[in-house]
């Protein structure tokens, strides 16, 4: 796409004659906006911005929009190379999908569930259900019988004890990181072969590094009121909406990136794909952007970018911002393996399985069936065809990292070879799903990196989030989203975003 400047500097408003019906979008915007970054939270932020009538330019680096929301393809399917679902617990992104005409394609997973992979000589043995009854796998009853399997029974009783302990010093401490408090109440054996795996699946983290404050609000609030961690986790979880926790789009989540496009399109908001963005400064009461050789001028700022990227850019600006400067997230190579087996339309391990770090005969931390979870998949395909997808790599607690370090560990995942990391995924689908897959079954096969997409919510994260809002507030014309402030997941990044958006282009029209 060509380079060329896009806004002009500070448009003027064409004010309405006597008696003109005011116009929905104004002929000449009075105000501009640049977005940087053309993730979910940009494309939001661009979309919300120009629907109140701003003439908003996004600039992308990539060679495609929808950043963790996008597409490839395998063996003639377009698959989700990143996200594939959303979460239901708030309105935000059913709301999105129904203005953007989607809400027909919105499909719920298999309700089968995943299974829980867990250390022992005979791995088939050692697999079972996940217990689907908690929250982050912090189990509500840690005497329910499949909990007691999962943990034994030395493991839960410990775990009972959350009962009868005092919650002390837990709640009051400025912050504590998820595995600090499930340790504290529950146990080892909860916080290893029940909450790690979920954690590794969800954030690709381990617990003792996560914030607790920042991957489950609320919840050390709940202890103090109901005095235990498992009475918290039962009243978390009766709050929590009915039905599936999350949901789909057939045809893939990539749709969403593709609608939020089309209309971005319909809207005039210029985006331009291929656009690093190298630095961003004051200019008066606005902003000033350069990228590839050009300038931009524009009333506001939007950066939608990682949290690195969106503080160096603006340590000029706001140089309060580098205190807060997260650490890079952790790199995560996803295996796609598309494979011609028929003995997987019986779904041997439901719609997937989650790994408990300790299972040495696999090094993924989790597999997605995905023509299990999700029938417009398994409909596309056909039956004997089926999409499976392996997650490598988390971020190791400090001793951890540590001990691999001393170890001389090989290198991580996402700097593995492609040809490396399909021969592990061969195997490790064959030991997880119990079905012998050889390099003859496989039709197609990819390899995607995401290195520092998946933010780091480390201890303190909630505090950090906190300083960079206060800073970035005290700058006119200037708000600064994505899934770094807002936490993972395109719930969470959606209502963020549109919420600070809206603010932005309140303050702006207010002036
Ligand atoms: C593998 C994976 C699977 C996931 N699965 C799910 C899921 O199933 N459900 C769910 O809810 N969430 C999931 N998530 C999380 C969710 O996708 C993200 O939280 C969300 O998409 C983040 O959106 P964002 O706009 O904040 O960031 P991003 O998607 O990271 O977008 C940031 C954009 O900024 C661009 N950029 C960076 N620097 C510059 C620059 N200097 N100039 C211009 N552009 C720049 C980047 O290229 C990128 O496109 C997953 C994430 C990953 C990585």
């Amino acid at each position: 796409m060509p380079h060329r400047p896009v806004l002009p500097h500070f448009p003027v408003t064409r004010k309405p004659g006597p008696g003109a019906e005011p116009a929905a979008v104004p002929a000449v915007p009075a105000h501009s906006a640049v977005v940087v970054g053309g993730g979910i939270s940009g494309l939001i932020a661009a979309r919300d911005l120009a629907r109140r009538g701003f003439a908003v330019t996004l600039l992308e680096a990539g060679a495609s929009v929808g950043g963790c929301v996008g597409t490839h393809s395998v063996a003639g399917l377009t698959l989700d190379s990143g996200a594939e679902s959303f979460a239901t617990r708030s309105r935000a992104v059913p709301d999105l999908i129904g203005e953007l005409g989607l809400s027909d394609a919105v499909v719920q997973p298999n309700r089968v569930g995943a299974w829980l992979q867990l250390s022992g000589e005979d791995t088939a043995a050692a697999a079972q259900p996940m217990p689907q009854s908690g929250l982050l796998g912090i189990p509500a009853d840690p005497r329910a019988p499949e909990i007691v399997r999962a943990i034994g029974r030395a493991g839960a009783a410990r775990a009972a004890l959350d009962r009868i302990l005092p919650v002390g010093a837990l709640a009051r401490k400025e912050s504590a990181s998820l595995g600090e408090v499930v340790r504290a109440r529950m146990g080892d054996a909860v916080l290893r072969r029940l909450v790690a795996p979920v954690v590794g699946g969800v954030y690709s983290s381990d617990p003792d590094v996560l914030d607790v404050d920042s991957v489950a609000p609320g919840l050390r609030a709940a202890i103090a009121k109901h005095g235990s961690l498992s009475a918290a986790v039962a009243s978390m979880r009766a709050a929590a909406p009915a039905g599936s926790a999350v949901a789909g789009l057939a045809g893939g989540m990539g749709r969403l990136s593709s609608a939020l496009e089309e209309d971005l399109a319909a809207l005039g908001v210029k985006v331009d794909t291929g656009v690093t963005v190298e630095a961003v400064e004051r200019d008066g009461d606005g902003w000033i952007v350069s990228a590839a050789g050009r300038t931009l001028s524009a009333h506001a700022l939007v950066m939608a970018t990682d949290g690195p990227t969106a503080v160096d850019l603006l340590a000029g600006t706001v140089p309060e911002l580098a205190a807060a400067r997260p650490g890079p997230g952790p790199g995560v190579a996803l295996v796609t393996l598309v494979v011609d087996q028929p003995d997987l339309d019986a779904h041997p391990r439901g719609t997937g399985v989650l790994v408990a770090e300790d299972v040495e005969a696999v090094e993924a931390k989790a597999l997605t069936h995905a023509t299990a979870k999700w029938q417009w998949l398994a409909d596309s395909t056909g039956p004997g065809t089926h999409v499976l997808r392996l997650s490598y790599g988390r971020a190791l607690s400090a001793a951890a990292a540590a001990a691999a370090q001393a170890a001389q560990a090989a290198p991580g995942p996402v700097d593995r070879e492609d040809a490396d990391l399909f021969a592990q995924a061969l195997t490790d689908a064959s030991v997880l799903l119990q079905v012998p897959l050889g390099v003859d079954d496989v039709v197609g096969w990819d390899v995607v990196r995401w290195v520092g997409a998946l933010p780091s919510a480390a201890v303190g994260h909630r505090d950090r989030v906190a300083a960079v809002r206060t800073a970035v507030d005290a700058v006119p014309g200037l708000e600064v989203v994505g899934a770094w402030l807002a936490g993972t997941g395109l719930a969470a990044v959606t209502a963020d975003t549109r919420a600070r958006v809206a603010g932005l282009a309140e303050q702006l029209e207010g002036l």
